[in-house]
């Protein structure tokens, strides 16, 4: 479902991504671990084009991410088609960025009506399903500033879902959540991976990787250090490196 090859990404001068191969199998469930500043977050951004990598392939479900073969080169999509690729890619970051002035159910409708011109009963339908499915059709018309920060997250899942996306990206969605709020952000995570959603995950909750990730990959200093089933890479790494991360917790 998701190939990534060769990819490569610098700021001014430091290399952030120094030739990433990695792929996703569909319907599966990989986690992205690794020390802070080590590219996880640049490598999400480069899968959903947010920032395009400077050399590689991005292909989600045999689709060349932001490029176009044309004979023996390889153009840019105009940039209407970028959108729509990145529409089937959603993203839930560590920050919930709900939009503040609306309510939980028109933040989850808002995609559909602004990009499809859905029909608005429908849109409204499909919405409030999604906040059942995340435990939150009761807050339906309560604002961002109304939730607890889980409440909201759980809201942003369901806003990314509403997109139909064909991938799910995670960057560390419960790093800036309360303990006690972790839980419930993370069981809609699983109930996700349950129903099949094919899901990349940059998280610190080695839990969650163990109990529900199909593949764990350690990365460090742009490069994939280490990957596997999450029984081998999070107990009995091969790395140095690895092993170094897991003990440092
Ligand atoms: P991680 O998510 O693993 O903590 P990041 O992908 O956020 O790592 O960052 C990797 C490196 O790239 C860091 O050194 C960071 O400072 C740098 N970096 C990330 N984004 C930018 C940017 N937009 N401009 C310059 N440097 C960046
Ligand atoms: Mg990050």
């Amino acid at each position: 479902m998701i190939v990534l090859r060769g990819i490569q990404k610098r700021f001014d001068s430091v290399h952030v991504l120094k030739g990433v191969d990695y792929s996703v199998s569909r319907g599966s469930v990989s986690c992205l671990i690794g020390p802070s500043g080590s590219g996880k977050s640049t490598l999400l951004r480069c899968i959903n084009g947010l920032q395009p990598a400077d050399e590689g392939e991005v292909w989600v479900d045999g689709e060349l991410i932001g490029l176009r073969v044309d004979g023996d080169h390889v153009v840019p999509l105009p940039e209407k088609e970028i959108a729509d690729q990145r529409r089937q890619i959603g993203m839930v970051f560590q920050r919930f960025n709900l939009f503040p002035h609306m309510t939980a159910l028109e933040n989850v409708m808002s995609g559909p009506l602004r990009v499809n011109r859905a029909d608005k009963e429908r849109t409204r339908d499909l919405a409030m399903g999604l906040l059942d499915q995340v435990g939150l059709a009761a807050r339906a018309d309560h604002y961002p500033n109304e939730l607890s920060g889980g409440q909201q997250q759980r809201v942003a899942i369901a806003r990314a879902l509403a997109m139909k996306p064909k991938v799910m990206l995670f960057d560390e969605p419960t790093s800036a959540l309360d303990p006690e709020l972790v839980n419930e952000v993370l069981s809609v995570m699983r109930d996700l991976a349950a129903e099949g959603m094919t899901m990349i995950v940059v998280t610190h909750e080695m839990g969650f990787a163990r109990d529900v990730a199909d593949h764990v990959c350690f990365m460090d200093e742009g490069v994939i250090v280490e990957e596997g089933h999450p029984d081998t890479v999070l107990t009995d790494p091969r790395t140095a490196r690895a092993r170094e991360f897991l003990k440092r917790g």
